[in-house]
């Protein structure tokens, strides 16, 4: 997020004064370690202290997703009346224009509580939507959607794939056709996750299918109490129920939901998976499902700290995960400096993929059986929910192979893959594939 830094900036050991009294009047404490500048990224794990979940991806029945959506939604609401919710953000946005170094200072303050989380929708929501709003919206979108986004009085989620348009997102085929100040949209979305829950939905549609496929594309923001939207979740094997299909029959939009000019919906779409990119790799995920702190404890508490390959595989893990951080800092800086998310982003997404799944393996072999045998003891089993979650980050917000893909084409300028449809009106290509 940019800023415009408009007022003195305030003292940075103040803020943080501030910060951890608010935290200490409303927060619950976790258990106290000692924590060194070094680490203010990475809080200390007390064996056996705290919660011990490291789960990836939450398989709940739907009343308790509903109850932790609600306990994070109260949390972010005194967040956000306390000031501390849209720190790094524009003035004129509601933020208060304050330089990343004061988000770092309140997350290190923040990671001494326990604050509740509710999986995917409320980061979509807030690092995605809200951002992708902040970058295209019109000025009475930004004032009626970013704040309530922020303050998490609404939830958005991203109605972007399609059943025949994953990686190659650019192939949707869900219809947008004018009718005078509205339009009506046709289609289906999948793998939607949190549309349950959420009251809104930034779909990417194609308006023409006489041009060629990028330049056909027009976004919207779709509310879900529109007649015609309808919600399916998809059960998974797992148990939960993370994600939907989205089908619109018939939805008649405003001119004034459409996000973003007539034909530039893939730039919308390029811009808010930037987004997920960087906050994938960011900070506010850094800590999801677990790291090398909680490896760490874990092979000290079994007695393994001292064998040869689980020290070599936990010191892999501290060096990659520390590259990660630092890479990530400086994607960071760059967004500060007023940049949009660039292909640089696709980095930091492969690395935190392949973090977690390094992940997997050393804890794996701290544990051995004690990670598929639910035995009740703490920091054992809980890994189980990472060690089957962490796969399904190397395919959202696009996969291992399209990120390597960017990096190929966009960082390192190899030669583009052969893409025989890309300049044919969409509408031809489509029936070439059919053929
Ligand atoms: C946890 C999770 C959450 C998700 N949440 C959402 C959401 O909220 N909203 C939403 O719209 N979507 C969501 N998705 C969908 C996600 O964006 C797609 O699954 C993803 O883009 C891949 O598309 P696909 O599943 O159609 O696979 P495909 O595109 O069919 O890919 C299949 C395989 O082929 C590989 N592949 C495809 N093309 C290439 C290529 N050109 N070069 C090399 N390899 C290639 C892929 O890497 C993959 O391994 C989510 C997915 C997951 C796993």
């Amino acid at each position: 997020m940019s800023t415009d830094v408009t007022q003195d900036l305030p003292d940075l050991e103040q803020f943080r004064k501030e910060a951890r009294a608010w935290l200490e009047a409303n927060g619950e404490p976790l258990p106290v370690v000692e924590v060194t500048e070094t680490d203010e990224e990475d809080p200390s794990v007390v064996w056996g202290q705290g919660s011990d979940d490291v789960a990836v991806f939450h398989n709940l029945d739907e009343a308790e997703e509903q109850r932790r959506l609600l306990a994070c939604q109260r949390w972010q609401r005194l967040k956000f009346d306390a000031g501390y919710a849209m720190l790094n953000w524009p003035v004129a946005l509601g933020g208060r224009g304050l330089p990343n170094s004061y988000v770092r200072a309140y997350l290190a303050e923040e990671s001494r509580f326990s604050v509740p989380s509710a999986g995917e929708l409320p980061p979509t929501s807030m690092g995605l939507i809200a951002t992708t709003i902040a970058a295209f919206g019109t000025d009475e979108q930004q004032q009626r959607f970013i704040a309530p986004l922020m303050r998490q009085d609404i939830w958005g989620c991203q109605l972007f794939s399609e059943p025949s348009a994953g990686s190659d997102l650019a192939s949707l085929t869900t219809r947008a056709t004018r009718d005078g100040d509205e339009w009506v949209l046709n289609g289906q979305k999948v793998w939607t996750s949190g549309a349950m829950f959420a009251q809104w939905g930034l779909a990417i549609t194609r308006h023409d299918f006489d041009v060629p496929k990028h330049k056909g594309m027009t976004a919207f923001l779709v509310p879900f109490d529109a007649p015609g939207v309808e919600v399916r979740p998809i059960k998974q094997m797992s148990g939960g129920a993370n994600f939907n299909e989205v089908f619109l029959t018939d939805v008649r939009l405003p001119d004034s939901l459409r996000l973003g000019p007539v034909g530039e919906g893939w730039r919308v779409a390029l811009t808010c998976l930037g987004f997920e990119r960087d906050h994938s790799a960011g900070s506010s995920s850094a800590h999801t499902g677990g790291g090398y702190k909680q490896a760490l404890a874990a092979a000290q508490h079994f007695g393994v700290a001292g064998d040869p390959l689980v020290r070599q595989d936990l010191a892999d893990l501290y060096i990659q995960h520390k590259v990660a951080q630092f890479t990530n800092r400086r994607a960071a800086a760059a967004l500060k400096a007023g940049q949009t998310p660039g292909p640089e982003g696709s980095l930091g997404k492969l690395m935190w993929t392949a973090n977690m799944e390094r992940t997997s393996h050393v804890i794996s072999k701290i544990l051995g059986t004690r990670l598929v045998a639910d035995t009740g003891e703490w920091g054992t089993y809980a890994w189980s929910e990472h060690v089957l979650g962490a796969p399904g980050y190397k395919i959202a917000g696009g996969s291992d192979e399209i990120q390597r893909n960017i990096i190929g084409e966009r960082v390192l300028g190899l030669p583009a893959e052969p893409r025989v449809d890309k300049d044919l009106p969409f509408s031809e290509a489509q029936r070439a594939a059919r053929a």
